[in-house]
């Protein structure tokens, strides 16, 4: 049957970025804070992801943009608390311009990917990179609710505006573009509503009774646990 237990004590949370995950039972176990096993290369990926995101910062600023960097000593979490659980994130940036303050979030891919997530349409997004979507708009909806200045510690005033960007850096050409969105309500509603089921579960029959998408299950990390 089921080889983990269910602690109903247990803080339940999951991070923004996580949101666009289909499988709501791989969810789940993320929530708990099970520990998902991520292939060396995967790893690798989001060193080098981590790696670049300060020289990003630094090329932006040489091409004039007025930025603020949510690195380790600035930035701040911000607590989305939703049913009996919490999403949490960091802004990665705020590209300031005049009055204006748009949260952008830094993503290192391959050439292919840089491509998609600089033409794609929202639509087209939504299929092929929804976890990004979700993601920065859960940033903006999260800067919505909060003091601005506690997020950023002190260091940005009350200008961030309804929109929400990706830095785009390409791994091969070492060169970067911006893609703006605007703030979606929609997609906000849809990710607390599915956060709010996976909080909610707090026994064998509410976890069975969880929506599968088997597609994610050449990515997962928990299929020696699943038992689907
Ligand atoms: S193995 Fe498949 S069904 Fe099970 S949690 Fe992972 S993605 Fe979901």
């Amino acid at each position: 049957m089921m080889n983990f237990e269910i602690n109903p004590n247990i803080q339940r949370k999951l991070h923004a970025s996580q949101l666009g995950t289909n499988c709501m039972r791989r969810l789940f176990f993320r929530s708990i804070g099970m520990k998902e096993k991520v292939s060396d290369k995967a790893i690798r990926r989001m060193d080098v992801g981590n790696a670049i995101e300060p020289v990003a910062v630094e090329w932006l600023k040489r091409d004039g943009y007025e930025v603020w960097y949510g690195d380790s000593e600035r930035g701040r979490d911000f607590e989305l608390h939703v049913g009996d659980g919490v999403i949490t994130g960091r802004i990665d940036i705020l590209l300031v311009q005049g009055l204006r303050g748009v949260v952008y979030d830094i993503k290192t891919v391959d050439l292919q990917n840089a491509y998609k997530l600089r033409k794609e349409t929202v639509e087209e997004l939504m299929q092929s990179h929804k976890d990004y979507i979700i993601q920065i708009n859960l940033y903006v909806y999260a800067l919505l609710r909060e003091d601005i200045n506690k997020l950023t510690a002190g260091r940005v005033e009350d200008i961030c505006d309804r929109e929400c960007g990706l830095v785009v850096v390409s791994r091969e050409m070492c060169d970067y573009g911006l893609r703006e969105f605007e703030y979606n309500e929609s997609v906000i509603r849809e990710a607390l509503e599915k956060a709010k089921k996976v909080f909610s579960v707090k026994n064998v029959e509410d976890f069975i009774e969880l929506p599968i998408d088997e597609r994610e299950c050449k990515w997962c990390g928990f299929t020696d646990i699943c038992n689907k």
